[in-house]
């Protein structure tokens, strides 16, 4: 039974880090801390988006002009 969600703690956790740029990590903090990982993968910070300097919106990491302050980054 502890085996099982085990299995479903990595699962979840590599779906949240691939969701977030980085399923590696993910998988990894699944499969050593199993449910506790998939609380910590939920928290854990968002590779893919970055907080723009001026407005401190959450905007992709590639935009060169900000979506909510048109301003250049
Ligand atoms: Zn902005």
């Amino acid at each position: 039974m502890l085996f099982a969600i085990w299995i479903v703690s990595i699962l979840v956790c590599t779906a949240i880090g691939s969701k977030k740029g980085n399923p590696v990590s993910g998988f990894i903090v699944g499969l050593i801390l199993g449910p506790i990982g998939i609380v910590l993968a939920i928290f854990s910070g968002d590779k893919t988006r970055i907080s723009c300097k001026y407005c401190a919106e959450k905007i992709s990491k590639k935009a060169v002009v900000c979506p909510c302050c048109q301003r250049d980054l």
